[in-house]
Protein backbone atom coordinates (compact mmCIF):
# COMPACT_ATOMS: atom_id res chain seq x y z
CA UNK A 1 0.00 0.00 0.00
CA UNK A 2 0.82 3.46 -0.42
CA UNK A 3 3.56 5.34 1.78
CA UNK A 4 1.65 8.45 3.63
CA UNK A 5 4.49 9.63 6.00
CA UNK A 6 7.98 9.39 5.27
CA UNK A 7 10.62 10.21 7.98
CA UNK A 8 14.25 10.47 6.10
CA UNK A 9 17.21 10.73 8.36
CA UNK A 10 15.95 13.38 11.17
CA UNK A 11 17.49 14.47 13.96
CA UNK A 12 16.11 16.94 17.08
CA UNK A 13 18.74 18.18 19.46
CA UNK A 14 18.20 20.44 22.35
CA UNK A 15 21.08 22.85 22.76
CA UNK A 16 22.25 22.48 26.46
CA UNK A 17 23.35 25.72 28.00
CA UNK A 18 25.70 26.41 31.06
CA UNK A 19 28.19 28.58 32.73
CA UNK A 20 27.33 32.11 33.72
CA UNK A 21 26.87 33.32 30.38
CA UNK A 22 24.49 30.46 29.52
CA UNK A 23 26.51 29.21 26.09
CA UNK A 24 26.01 26.32 24.53
CA UNK A 25 28.21 23.69 25.91
CA UNK A 26 26.27 20.56 24.24
CA UNK A 27 23.60 18.91 22.29
CA UNK A 28 20.69 16.21 23.55
CA UNK A 29 20.49 14.12 21.00
CA UNK A 30 16.47 13.34 21.39
CA UNK A 31 16.13 11.68 18.59
CA UNK A 32 19.28 11.42 16.31
CA UNK A 33 19.02 9.72 12.72
CA UNK A 34 15.96 7.92 12.34
CA UNK A 35 13.94 6.83 8.89
CA UNK A 36 11.01 4.88 8.44
CA UNK A 37 8.06 5.16 6.50
CA UNK A 38 4.32 4.49 8.01
CA UNK A 39 1.89 3.05 5.66
CA UNK A 40 -1.97 4.09 4.54
CA UNK A 41 -4.35 2.29 7.16
CA UNK A 42 -1.60 0.72 9.24
CA UNK A 43 -0.56 1.62 12.67
CA UNK A 44 2.68 1.66 13.53
CA UNK A 45 4.05 0.74 17.12
CA UNK A 46 6.69 2.84 18.60
CA UNK A 47 8.43 1.39 21.98
CA UNK A 48 10.84 3.49 24.39
CA UNK A 49 12.12 3.64 27.61
CA UNK A 50 11.21 7.18 28.95
CA UNK A 51 14.05 9.52 27.40
CA UNK A 52 14.20 7.41 24.25
CA UNK A 53 13.31 10.11 21.88
CA UNK A 54 9.90 8.70 21.20
CA UNK A 55 7.05 11.48 22.19
CA UNK A 56 10.04 14.18 20.93
CA UNK A 57 10.10 12.28 17.45
CA UNK A 58 5.99 12.19 17.95
CA UNK A 59 6.19 16.07 17.90
CA UNK A 60 8.26 16.55 15.58
CA UNK A 61 6.85 14.47 12.80
CA UNK A 62 3.89 17.05 13.50
CA UNK A 63 5.65 20.38 13.49
CA UNK A 64 4.86 20.97 16.59
CA UNK A 65 8.54 20.57 17.24
CA UNK A 66 11.01 21.64 14.70
CA UNK A 67 13.29 19.04 13.29
CA UNK A 68 17.17 19.82 13.50
CA UNK A 69 17.74 17.94 10.34
CA UNK A 70 16.11 16.16 8.16
CA UNK A 71 12.51 15.12 6.62
CA UNK A 72 8.93 14.90 7.29
CA UNK A 73 6.59 13.93 3.98
CA UNK A 74 3.15 13.68 4.66
CA UNK A 75 1.36 12.42 1.58
CA UNK A 76 4.45 13.36 -0.59
CA UNK A 77 4.59 17.28 0.53
CA UNK A 78 7.60 18.01 2.49
CA UNK A 79 6.26 19.28 5.92
CA UNK A 80 9.28 19.75 7.57
CA UNK A 81 9.81 23.92 6.12
CA UNK A 82 6.63 24.75 5.65
CA UNK A 83 5.90 27.92 7.34
CA UNK A 84 3.39 28.07 10.10
CA UNK A 85 0.74 29.48 7.44
CA UNK A 86 1.27 26.86 5.21
CA UNK A 87 1.24 24.00 7.81
CA UNK A 88 -2.12 25.07 8.54
CA UNK A 89 -3.65 23.46 5.42
CA UNK A 90 -2.00 19.94 6.72
CA UNK A 91 -2.86 20.79 10.40
CA UNK A 92 -6.31 18.84 10.15
CA UNK A 93 -5.06 15.93 8.38
CA UNK A 94 -2.50 15.23 11.20
CA UNK A 95 -3.78 14.87 14.85
CA UNK A 96 -2.10 14.05 18.20
CA UNK A 97 -4.03 12.18 21.25
CA UNK A 98 -2.31 12.79 24.54
CA UNK A 99 -1.88 11.05 27.93
CA UNK A 100 -5.13 12.31 29.67
CA UNK A 101 -4.50 15.83 29.09
CA UNK A 102 -7.63 17.26 30.93
CA UNK A 103 -6.81 15.38 33.86
CA UNK A 104 -5.12 18.00 36.40
CA UNK A 105 -7.02 20.93 34.28
CA UNK A 106 -9.60 22.43 36.19
CA UNK A 107 -10.96 23.25 32.27
CA UNK A 108 -13.46 26.27 32.43
CA UNK A 109 -14.51 24.48 28.79
CA UNK A 110 -17.34 22.10 28.29
CA UNK A 111 -15.98 18.89 26.72
CA UNK A 112 -18.15 20.68 23.35
CA UNK A 113 -16.12 23.57 23.80
CA UNK A 114 -13.09 21.36 23.95
CA UNK A 115 -13.96 18.89 21.16
CA UNK A 116 -15.04 22.09 18.87
CA UNK A 117 -11.82 24.12 19.55
CA UNK A 118 -9.69 22.61 16.46
CA UNK A 119 -12.52 22.72 14.39
CA UNK A 120 -12.68 26.81 15.20
CA UNK A 121 -9.17 26.88 14.69
CA UNK A 122 -8.60 24.26 11.81
CA UNK A 123 -11.62 24.99 9.83
CA UNK A 124 -13.85 27.67 8.07
CA UNK A 125 -17.14 25.83 9.36
CA UNK A 126 -19.70 27.20 10.65
CA UNK A 127 -21.04 26.96 13.93
CA UNK A 128 -24.24 24.95 13.15
CA UNK A 129 -22.16 22.30 10.70
CA UNK A 130 -19.70 22.27 13.89
CA UNK A 131 -21.92 21.32 16.52
CA UNK A 132 -23.32 18.74 14.09
CA UNK A 133 -19.85 17.22 13.91
CA UNK A 134 -18.95 17.91 17.70
CA UNK A 135 -22.08 15.88 18.68
CA UNK A 136 -21.49 13.32 15.99
CA UNK A 137 -18.23 12.24 17.01
CA UNK A 138 -18.90 12.88 21.14
CA UNK A 139 -21.36 9.55 19.98
CA UNK A 140 -18.55 7.55 17.97
CA UNK A 141 -16.33 7.69 20.80
CA UNK A 142 -18.73 6.12 22.99
CA UNK A 143 -19.89 9.12 25.42
CA UNK A 144 -23.58 10.63 25.94
CA UNK A 145 -24.59 13.10 23.76
CA UNK A 146 -26.33 15.08 26.94
CA UNK A 147 -23.10 14.89 28.75
CA UNK A 148 -21.63 17.70 26.17
CA UNK A 149 -22.27 20.71 28.50
CA UNK A 150 -20.20 18.73 31.55
CA UNK A 151 -16.86 19.95 32.32
CA UNK A 152 -13.82 17.40 31.94
CA UNK A 153 -13.23 16.71 35.90
CA UNK A 154 -16.77 15.29 36.20
CA UNK A 155 -15.45 12.20 33.52
CA UNK A 156 -13.64 9.52 34.70
CA UNK A 157 -9.77 9.22 33.48
CA UNK A 158 -11.08 6.21 30.84
CA UNK A 159 -14.06 9.17 29.38
CA UNK A 160 -11.46 11.75 29.36
CA UNK A 161 -9.28 9.63 27.13
CA UNK A 162 -12.13 9.36 25.01
CA UNK A 163 -12.55 13.36 24.98
CA UNK A 164 -9.12 13.29 23.95
CA UNK A 165 -10.00 10.88 21.10
CA UNK A 166 -12.79 12.84 20.11
CA UNK A 167 -11.10 16.52 20.01
CA UNK A 168 -8.33 14.58 17.73
CA UNK A 169 -10.65 13.08 15.42
CA UNK A 170 -13.23 16.02 15.15
CA UNK A 171 -11.38 17.36 11.71
CA UNK A 172 -11.54 13.94 10.14
CA UNK A 173 -7.55 13.61 9.86
CA UNK A 174 -5.95 10.64 7.85
CA UNK A 175 -2.72 10.54 10.25
CA UNK A 176 -3.02 9.96 14.29
CA UNK A 177 -0.33 10.17 16.52
CA UNK A 178 -1.12 8.68 19.64
CA UNK A 179 1.11 9.31 22.45
CA UNK A 180 0.71 6.72 25.20
CA UNK A 181 -3.12 7.29 25.10
CA UNK A 182 -3.99 4.24 27.83
CA UNK A 183 -0.44 4.36 30.33
CA UNK A 184 -2.22 6.31 32.55
CA UNK A 185 -5.22 3.73 32.89
CA UNK A 186 -6.20 0.66 34.70
CA UNK A 187 -5.15 -2.22 32.59
CA UNK A 188 -9.04 -3.24 32.07
CA UNK A 189 -10.22 0.87 30.89
CA UNK A 190 -6.83 0.27 28.81
CA UNK A 191 -8.51 -2.43 26.43
CA UNK A 192 -11.88 -0.61 25.93
CA UNK A 193 -10.11 2.32 24.68
CA UNK A 194 -7.48 0.55 22.60
CA UNK A 195 -10.81 -1.90 21.32
CA UNK A 196 -12.46 1.85 20.95
CA UNK A 197 -9.39 2.94 19.09
CA UNK A 198 -9.14 -0.54 16.77
CA UNK A 199 -12.77 0.50 15.72
CA UNK A 200 -12.60 3.77 15.00
CA UNK A 201 -9.27 3.32 12.90
CA UNK A 202 -11.31 0.62 10.58
CA UNK A 203 -14.80 3.09 10.69
CA UNK A 204 -12.82 6.48 9.66
CA UNK A 205 -9.85 4.95 7.79
CA UNK A 206 -7.43 5.99 10.08
CA UNK A 207 -3.66 5.22 10.26
CA UNK A 208 -1.65 5.50 13.48
CA UNK A 209 1.26 6.21 14.78
CA UNK A 210 1.19 4.61 18.65
CA UNK A 211 3.73 5.32 21.15
CA UNK A 212 4.21 3.21 24.17
CA UNK A 213 7.02 2.16 27.10
CA UNK A 214 6.50 -1.43 26.75
CA UNK A 215 5.71 -4.06 23.86
CA UNK A 216 2.75 -5.69 25.28
CA UNK A 217 0.71 -2.18 25.06
CA UNK A 218 1.17 -2.25 21.05
CA UNK A 219 0.90 -5.74 20.47
CA UNK A 220 -2.44 -5.77 19.80
CA UNK A 221 -3.23 -2.75 17.85
CA UNK A 222 0.36 -2.66 15.53
CA UNK A 223 1.19 -3.98 12.05
CA UNK A 224 4.59 -3.14 12.69
CA UNK A 225 6.86 -2.56 15.94
CA UNK A 226 9.57 -0.13 15.64
CA UNK A 227 11.74 0.02 18.77
CA UNK A 228 13.60 2.73 19.93
CA UNK A 229 17.01 3.74 22.42
CA UNK A 230 18.30 6.59 23.13
CA UNK A 231 17.11 8.47 20.06
CA UNK A 232 17.63 6.00 17.62
CA UNK A 233 15.53 2.81 16.16
CA UNK A 234 17.44 -0.20 16.78
CA UNK A 235 15.01 -2.73 15.24
CA UNK A 236 11.30 -2.17 13.07
CA UNK A 237 9.42 -5.33 11.69
CA UNK A 238 5.80 -6.72 10.97
CA UNK A 239 4.63 -7.40 14.50
CA UNK A 240 4.69 -10.92 13.88
CA UNK A 241 8.10 -11.06 12.97
CA UNK A 242 9.54 -8.90 15.71
CA UNK A 243 7.63 -10.83 18.89
CA UNK A 244 8.51 -14.21 17.69
CA UNK A 245 12.16 -13.43 15.87
CA UNK A 246 13.61 -10.37 17.89
CA UNK A 247 17.08 -9.82 17.29
CA UNK A 248 18.22 -7.12 18.90
CA UNK A 249 19.40 -8.08 22.27
CA UNK A 250 17.28 -4.67 23.69
CA UNK A 251 14.26 -5.62 22.07
CA UNK A 252 15.03 -9.56 23.52
CA UNK A 253 15.60 -7.95 26.87
CA UNK A 254 12.02 -5.72 26.57
CA UNK A 255 10.22 -8.83 25.44
CA UNK A 256 11.64 -10.84 28.60
CA UNK A 257 9.84 -9.12 31.05
CA UNK A 258 6.41 -9.04 29.44
CA UNK A 259 4.36 -11.70 31.23
CA UNK A 260 1.77 -13.64 28.70
CA UNK A 261 -0.87 -15.75 29.95
CA UNK A 262 -0.80 -19.40 28.17
CA UNK A 263 -3.56 -21.26 27.35
CA UNK A 264 -3.30 -23.25 30.45
CA UNK A 265 -3.93 -19.54 31.96
CA UNK A 266 -0.74 -19.77 34.00
CA UNK A 267 1.23 -16.93 33.84
CA UNK A 268 4.97 -17.35 31.93
CA UNK A 269 7.34 -14.63 30.07
CA UNK A 270 7.85 -15.25 26.22
CA UNK A 271 11.21 -16.35 26.74
CA UNK A 272 12.11 -19.22 27.75
CA UNK A 273 14.66 -18.65 31.27
CA UNK A 274 17.76 -19.86 29.88
CA UNK A 275 16.97 -17.45 27.21
CA UNK A 276 15.88 -14.01 29.58
CA UNK A 277 17.61 -11.02 29.46
CA UNK A 278 17.66 -8.96 32.57
CA UNK A 279 17.92 -5.17 31.44
CA UNK A 280 20.29 -3.65 34.05
CA UNK A 281 21.38 -0.09 34.65
CA UNK A 282 19.89 2.79 33.74
CA UNK A 283 19.13 4.56 30.25
CA UNK A 284 22.66 6.30 29.76
CA UNK A 285 22.22 10.15 29.37
CA UNK A 286 21.02 11.61 25.56
CA UNK A 287 23.20 14.51 26.32
CA UNK A 288 26.35 11.75 26.73
CA UNK A 289 25.24 9.01 25.02
CA UNK A 290 27.83 5.94 24.84
CA UNK A 291 30.30 5.68 21.45
CA UNK A 292 29.48 3.12 19.04
CA UNK A 293 26.41 1.24 19.54
CA UNK A 294 24.56 3.31 22.51
CA UNK A 295 23.02 0.33 24.04
CA UNK A 296 26.40 -1.87 25.12
CA UNK A 297 26.61 -0.46 28.16
CA UNK A 298 23.74 -2.40 29.02
CA UNK A 299 24.44 -5.52 26.54
CA UNK A 300 25.08 -8.61 27.70
CA UNK A 301 26.50 -9.68 24.39
CA UNK A 302 28.94 -6.84 23.73
CA UNK A 303 32.18 -7.06 22.09
CA UNK A 304 35.24 -4.65 21.06
CA UNK A 305 33.53 -3.49 17.64
CA UNK A 306 30.17 -2.49 19.43
CA UNK A 307 32.97 0.50 21.39
CA UNK A 308 33.81 1.59 17.81
CA UNK A 309 31.43 1.35 15.32
CA UNK A 310 27.68 2.36 15.29
CA UNK A 311 25.78 -0.36 13.91
CA UNK A 312 24.01 0.63 10.78
CA UNK A 313 20.35 0.03 10.73
CA UNK A 314 20.27 -3.31 7.90
CA UNK A 315 17.29 -5.27 6.80
CA UNK A 316 18.43 -8.76 7.62
CA UNK A 317 14.62 -10.31 6.50
CA UNK A 318 12.07 -9.18 4.67
CA UNK A 319 10.75 -5.95 6.28
CA UNK A 320 12.75 -6.74 9.35
CA UNK A 321 15.35 -4.48 10.07
CA UNK A 322 17.62 -4.52 13.11
CA UNK A 323 21.03 -2.33 13.91
CA UNK A 324 23.71 -5.05 15.99
CA UNK A 325 26.92 -5.94 15.01
CA UNK A 326 25.50 -9.50 16.22
CA UNK A 327 23.78 -9.73 12.71
CA UNK A 328 26.02 -7.15 10.35
FE1 LIG B 1 25.03 -5.39 21.88
FE2 LIG B 1 27.04 -4.84 20.24
FE3 LIG B 1 24.65 -5.47 19.24
FE4 LIG B 1 25.06 -3.14 20.46
S1 LIG B 1 25.97 -3.82 18.56
S2 LIG B 1 23.33 -4.47 20.74
S3 LIG B 1 26.47 -3.71 22.08
S4 LIG B 1 26.00 -6.79 20.44
MG1 LIG C 1 6.64 10.46 26.56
Amino acid sequence: SNVLVDVKEVKKYFPIKGGVLKRTIGHLKAVDDVSFSIYEGETLGIVGESGSGKSTLGRVMLRLLDPTEGKIEFNGIDISHLSRRKLRVHRKDMQMVFQDPFASLNSKMSISELIEEPLIVQTNLSKEERMKKVIDIIEKVGLRAEDRLKYPHEFSGGQRQRISIARALITNPKFVICDEPVSALDVSIQAQVLNLMKDLQDDLGLTYLFIAHDLSVVKHISDRVAVMYLGRIVEIADKHSLYKNAMHPYTQALLSSIPVVKANDEVATLATPKERIRLTGDLPSPADPPSGCTFRTRCPFAFEQCGLEKPPLIEKEEGHYVACHLHS
